[in-house]
């Protein structure tokens, strides 16, 4: 079968490989769709320390597909079945797990190989984050349920209330989806971004208002434009960081009013730093909440929202297109044509 074989930064390749057998408990999806995600751009371009310790590795997480076949032990699900997986399942009994802080889970397994003709999903997985799709619900719909639920995980510790004003910084998928699930909670939601295809969206995501801060060379500019379409100026009552830049990432706490919350979603480069004025964070109270990955609870509610059409994932994907344009589809998401792309593993 074909797989996407990842075998180090910038070097994806499409090979050809045997099928894989599911072991205890584990079972084996043929692929109906899978769908590209700013991680996988991440991965290829610079590697990923705790998706892919070893080279080479099968590549992709976002999919849907059908229950092929099934391991040892295996009763939730038969052959046929259409289902949706998370790309990891919390270990339950570490630390962590313990303090129910499951999105820190010191044992998270990746599930790695979802663009591939079929992928083979991990006991742990199998048994507590894979779910069997309803019977409207199409795949491409449901397939880019892990960044979702990551969002639903952001929204839950945003505190977001009715008649909040909120700013998104970044416009991507995951900007767009904060942006719906903003709106669903009441807020007036403003979204900043520097492309007009990026801010046009987020008006069909349902953004109140957008500001294009290409107009502003800097942080404070940037944020200043923000604050300045506020009530009485004073800054958004909840700020989201949906970009994965240090700067980005002080621009939205400086766009936030006195005893505002910014939400720190877009994961910076290793290393990476940023600064907050010491100052204000005290005078002004400040609440900053880091976000990483999901559980299994926000992956839950995230399929939920697609059931009841909240919200759809075929609203975020720009194109379908056959396995052999993946690595060009990654390229053409690096210089900003296009946000997410479906892959058919059999065109
Ligand atoms: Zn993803
Ligand atoms: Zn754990």
């Amino acid at each position: 079968m074909r797989a996407a074989i990842f075998h180090g930064p910038g070097d994806l390749r499409i090979e050809d490989i045997e099928p894989e057998e599911p072991g205890l408990g584990e079972i084996v999806v043929r692929v109906e769709v899978a769908v590209t995600c700013g991680t996988d751009l991440k991965s290829y371009r610079r590697g990923h320390h705790k998706l892919f310790p070893n080279l080479p590795a099968r590549f992709g997480h976002e999919f849907a597909g059908i229950v092929d076949r099934v391991g040892e032990g295996v009763t939730a699900f038969t052959p046929g079945m259409r289902v949706v997986a998370a790309n990891t399942a919390p270990c339950g009994h570490c630390w962590a797990c313990t303090l129910g802080r499951l999105a820190l889970c010191e044992n998270l397994e990746f599930l790695n190989g979802a663009f591939a003709e079929e992928v083979r999903i991990p006991a742990a997985i199998v048994a507590r984050n894979t779910y069997e799709l309803s019977g409207t619900t199409s795949f491409e719909s449901v397939a880019p349920l892990e960044p979702l639920a990551t969002v639903v995980h952001g929204m839950d510790k945003s505190d977001i209330a009715l008649g909040d004003v909120v700013a998104v910084n970044g416009a991507g998928p995951i900007g767009q989806m904060f942006m719906r699930l903003a709106r669903l909670r009441g807020a007036h939601v403003i979204a900043v971004d520097q492309a007009p295809d990026r801010l046009a969206a987020a008006l069909r995501m349902g953004a109140n208002e957008v500001i294009d801060i290409s107009a502003y060379a800097t942080t404070e500019e940037r944020a200043a434009s923000v604050r300045a379409i506020t009530p009485g100026g004073r800054g958004v009552d909840v700020a989201i960081e949906a970009v994965g830049l240090p700067a980005v990432w002080e621009q939205t706490v400086q766009c936030l009013r006195p005893g505002g919350t910014a939400i720190l979603f877009g994961g910076p480069p290793q290393g990476a730093t940023f600064s907050v004025n010491a100052n204000d964070m005290h005078y002004f109270e400040y609440t900053l909440k880091g976000i990483f990955h999901h559980e299994p609870i926000y992956v839950q509610r995230a399929l939920r929202l697609i059931d009841s059409g909240a919200l759809d994932g075929r609203d975020l994907i720009t194109e379908t297109r056959g396995i052999d344009r993946l690595v060009e589809s990654l390229e053409d998401m690096a210089a900003g044509r296009g946000a997410k792309y479906a892959i058919d593993p059999r065109a």
